[in-house]
């Protein structure tokens, strides 16, 4: 947990999934590793193949600065990527207070999609959501609704944008799971009429397939 020059606090990676899970979100299991020794040993709890990513207040967009690895199959390879990734991020981003790096659960393949939460002047908290990647960065291929959002909201939200082919399973791909989808919209919506001191929120990606969702990234930013 950090907090900024104005107060206001960033919850980090492994933070924010804990807040989320105990909201009813299903998030991806995540431990926080402050030595490479502890990150093997979590690896093992977890169970293989997993993801390791850098926790650091300054490091932003992780795998821009080489701090993501996923698909990690046994001990030797947990190794590698720990100490590749604090290389990296070390160059990449000098002087970056690094808290650690987490150790999380490689989730099964699925659609990415993103759930954000940004407080508009005007409405007050709004949720946006859409198909991860490019289809939000390049198309702006968005559904956004004001908080509270109901379920018959959040059914619309996920079948008005473009990419809802997508998620109905193209080119015999296994459709996703609407219904799950759709529960965790409300589920986030009420999360954050229950947190007012929520400022912003994004899961990005949430990885949602024909067994349900869960959410692999998570940011959380608190008003002071
Ligand atoms: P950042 O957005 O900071 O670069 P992410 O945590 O979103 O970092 O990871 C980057 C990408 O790695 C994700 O978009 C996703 O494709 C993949 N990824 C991250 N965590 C997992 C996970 N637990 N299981 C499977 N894939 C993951
Ligand atoms: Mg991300």
């Amino acid at each position: 947990m950090v907090k900024q020059n104005k107060k206001i606090i960033i919850l980090n990676e492994v933070e924010a999934k804990i807040l989320l899970g105990q909201a009813g979100i299903p998030v991806i299991d995540t431990r926080l590793a402050r030595t490479k020794k502890d990150a093997v040993s979590l690896s093992g709890k977890i169970g293989f193949p997993v993801v390791l990513k850098i926790v650091s207040p300054d490091v932003v967009h992780k795998s821009d600065a080489g701090g993501v690895k996923v698909g990690l199959a046994n001990a030797a390879q947990v190794r590698k990527a720990y100490t590749e990734i604090i290389t990296n991020v070390k160059e990449k981003v000098p002087g970056a207070r690094i808290e650690g790096v987490s150790v999380q659960k490689m989730a099964g393949p699925g659609v990415e999609v993103i759930i954000g939460m940004t407080e508009d002047d005007q409405f007050g908290p709004v949720i946006m959501f859409g198909l991860g990647g490019i289809w939000v960065e390049a198309i702006r291929d968005v559904a956004f609704r004001v908080v509270p959002v109901s379920a018959r909201d959040a059914d619309e939200m996920v079948r008005e944008i473009k990419g809802f082919a997508v998620l109905r399973g193209y080119r015999g791909q296994e459709p996703v799971k609407i219904s799950s989808l759709t529960k965790l919209i409300t589920r986030i919506s009420r999360f954050i009429e229950k947190n007012p001191q929520v400022k912003e929120l994004d899961i990005n990606p949430l990885i949602a397939s024909g067994d349900g969702v869960v959410a692999v990234d998570a940011r959380i930013v608190m008003k002071p």
